[in-house]
């Protein structure tokens, strides 16, 4: 088992305005196995999380700390995050020109694993994680995201997730953007990995539609950089009849 603490962390952004703080004491813990819903209104902080939990340079921790296993996150760099066992699936997943798919997913795999997978099991696992994806085969040798429609960019998040097998996962609004047909496909994938190995899920949701798909174990609400509000998957229930106004009562409009 794996767990990864993250306790009373501040993260703040340098913007035109100064050193702007978005986190502001959060605190988490995730084992694997486990699946962790967070949710939240916009600009509370989710990606923020999710960036610094996976070493953005953007974002600078100013207190608190991350540990997975007892080892410290935060001074690793980002290869060694991934070479631990932490995964992150952006939001807004980039372009890398002239890299294709098969080359990229082959480049990660060895450094995560610390050695070149096994060319023959590896093209297999790789065909049989795109089909399982409903991903065409074409896709293999396509420049990464490059002109990949907001779907096929999820699939690809979730067919590294797949081929990886880290021990903790970070989806960032992995549902954004999806059909109900493609959601059900990326949800499928995540439960698959998760039944794969004892995955830890740290599943970031704007909406409870995708929690249908996959079960949470446990439902936070992040308001304002913090954890406004913890319990179970009757929490994101709650959610979606009353909405997040009730964290936000009591506020400017414009803030
Ligand atoms: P969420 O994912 O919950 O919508 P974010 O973490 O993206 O929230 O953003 C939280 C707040 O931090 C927002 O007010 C956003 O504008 C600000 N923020 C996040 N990243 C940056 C950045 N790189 N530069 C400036 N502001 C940022
Ligand atoms: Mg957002
Ligand atoms: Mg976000």
């Amino acid at each position: 088992m794996s767990v990864l603490e993250i306790r009373d962390l501040h993260v703040t952004v340098e913007t035109d305005a100064g050193t702007t703080p978005i986190l502001n004491g959060l605190s988490l813990v995730i084992r694997t196995g486990e699946t962790h819903a967070i949710m939240g209104p916009n600009g509370s902080g989710k990606s923020t999380l999710a960036y610094t939990i996976a070493g953005h340079p953007k974002y600078t921790v100013q207190s608190g700390s991350i540990t997975l296993d007892g080892e410290d996150v935060l001074a690793m760099t980002v290869d060694e995050r991934a070479r631990a066992g932490l995964f992150l699936a952006m939001q807004y997943p980039v372009e890398i020109p002239g890299v294709t798919v098969t080359n990229f997913l082959r480049t990660a795999k060895t450094a995560v694993d610390g050695e070149a997978p096994a060319i023959r099991t590896w093209s297999k696992d790789v065909k049989q994680a795109m089909k399982n994806l409903r991903m065409d085969p074409k896709f293999a040798q396509r420049n990464v995201n490059e002109g990949f429609s907001g779907g096929e960019k999820k699939r690809h998040e979730i067919l590294q997730l797949e081929l990886l097998q880290p021990k903790i996962a970070v989806l960032d609004e992995t549902d954004s953007g999806l059909d109900v047909d493609a959601l059900k496909i990326v949800s499928e994938g995540v439960n698959r990995a998760k039944e794969a190995s004892d995955l830890g899920v740290l599943l970031i949701t704007h909406y409870t539609r995708i929690l249908r798909y996959i079960k949470p174990d446990y439902v936070h609400v992040l308001v304002k950089g913090r954890v406004a509000e913890e319990g179970g998957p009757e929490l994101a229930d709650r959610l979606e009849e009353e909405g997040y106004d009730r964290y936000l009562e009591g506020e400017s409009e414009s803030a």
